[in-house]
């Protein structure tokens, strides 16, 4: 939809004659949009485009490729766009940014009253079978028989999860029958499952700023931040963030899940931190230790014994990993038994992890090659005149609304140059 709607200001604006159909296989527009966010829309993320692009995409090839297109159609281009369609947005204090009313549906009233004014042609129910190019034009096949002709195809299809929106992947095997190449989809921003979830009763405990430790043979993977215990494994912010990688690694092999306790911490210091109170509290039990401690401190501030983050829930499973019994003491601690703590303490096993179900990715990694889309016009460098935009693409945004910025920035660049397509660009 911002690729119709921005193909039709350009057309306009060049004065290029030009009729442009959206073709949509549900009956209605956006159901990705309509649930994201929990049906409130996390719309954006507070920040210059360089922040959005340090904070939301992880990998270099990701940000290089996504830096044009989220310079020529930034965050406030977005928020301007909505606001002149009547939708007022706030930004939370983490940087998320939201419509005021929690309405999901205001986002996409925007976009569809924008094609209505411009006379974008709408076609619901309507799935793309397959593209062709022949004879200098775009044959467009759909379910409902019909062919249509184009000068320009914009795949926007999307990803490959939560399939009940309509994302089954149509997108990516047009792409790959003009010679694309397309990289497995994986899930991402998905919970974890682990194969012997701890007991049920921990469902909702939290582990506060961790290091989330993925290993698989030699290959290991690390994200600092929040882990939240669920009835089946894991999931929290760290958890969803890593899971991209914990999908990949998975390839290789068995993966297992460890969570660094005291990242601030190197062992040493933590083994200092740890004889301490064997000397200074040799009567106080080790388990009341790890109630009161402070999980992730500020070096400066730290103080042994004073209240921290430990949940109490969770201490027991550290001690029973260290072999260290529930009433023993700094002065009866052994310092095979202390070495071992602290081993846990810096590697607590969370647990051998199933395979992340591709379905239940907030978004899905893989998808076409980002070296073979031109990344300031999203026009294929194999097909002139396909261009290409959106989750379909192989790049991955974190969580907080850099998916849906990245989609709306892209899908801007494509309808743009498409638009143009057989003219001069008008810079
Ligand atoms: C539950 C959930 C919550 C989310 N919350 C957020 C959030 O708050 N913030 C955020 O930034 N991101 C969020 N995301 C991710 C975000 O919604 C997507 O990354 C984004 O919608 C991708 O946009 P897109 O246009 O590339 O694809 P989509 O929005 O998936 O749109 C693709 C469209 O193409 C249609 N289509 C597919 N194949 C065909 C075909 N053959 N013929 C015709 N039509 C076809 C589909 O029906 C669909 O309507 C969420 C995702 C999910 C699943």
């Amino acid at each position: 939809m911002a690729a119709a709607v921005s193909a039709a200001a350009e057309a306009r604006k060049a004065r290029i004659p030009c009729s442009i159909t959206v073709l949509e296989r549900n009956d209605s527009t956006a159901a990705k949009v309509r649930i994201s966010g929990g049906g409130k829309c996390n719309v954006a993320h507070r920040g210059a485009p360089k922040e959005i692009l340090e904070k939301g995409f992880l990998r270099q090839s990701e940000q290089r490729f996504l830096r044009p297109s989220l310079f020529a159609f930034t965050g406030n281009d977005l928020l301007a766009l909505l606001h002149s369609g009547g939708v007022e947005t706030e930004a939370r204090p983490d940087g998320k940014i939201f419509p005021s009313s929690g309405n999901a549906f205001s986002v996409v009233q925007v976009f569809e009253n924008l094609m209505n004014e411009q006379a974008v042609d709408l076609r619901l129910s309507c799935r793309v079978t397959g593209v062709f190019h022949a004879d200098g034009r775009f044959l467009v096949q759909t379910d409902t028989g019909g062919t249509l002709e184009a000068d320009a195809v914009i795949l926007a299809s999307g990803g490959v999860s939560y399939a009940r929106t309509g994302t089954t992947g149509d997108g990516l095997r047009i792409a790959g029958k003009f010679g694309h190449t397309v990289f497995t989809p994986h899930p991402a921003l998905a919970p974890v499952y682990t194969v012997t979830p701890f007991p049920a009763a921990l469902a909702g405990v939290s582990l506060r700023q961790v290091r989330l430790i993925a290993v698989s043979g030699k290959a290991r993977v690390e994200r600092p931040g929040d882990v939240l215990f669920t009835h089946r494994g894991f999931s929290g912010p760290a958890v969803l963030s890593l899971s991209r990688d914990i999908a990949e690694l998975h390839a290789g092999g068995e993966v297992r899940l460890y969570a660094d306790m005291f990242p601030e911490y190197e062992t040493e210091k933590l083994e200092k931190i740890l004889l301490l109170q064997a000397r200074e509290h040799g009567q106080r039990t080790v388990r009341k230790f790890l109630q009161g401690c402070p999980i992730a401190p500020p070096a400066a501030s730290f103080t042994p014994g004073e209240q921290g983050t430990i949940p109490t829930a969770i201490v027991p499973y550290i001690l029973d990993a260290s072999a260290v019994s529930e009433d023993a003491t700094w002065s009866t601690l052994t310092k095979e038994r202390r070495k071992s703590l602290l081993s846990v303490l810096k590697r607590f096993p969370l647990g051998m992890v199933r395979k992340v179900p591709l379905d239940e990715g907030e978004v899905s990694a893989g998808g076409v090659a980002l070296s073979e889309v031109d990344p300031k016009t999203m026009q294929s460098r194999l097909q002139p005149g396909l261009f290409l935009c959106g989750e379909l693409l192989d790049y991955t945004g974190e969580i907080g609304g850099f998916n849906l910025q990245a989609a709306f920035s892209t899908g801007w660049s494509a309808g743009r140059h498409a638009a143009l397509t057989g003219y001069p660009a008008q810079e």
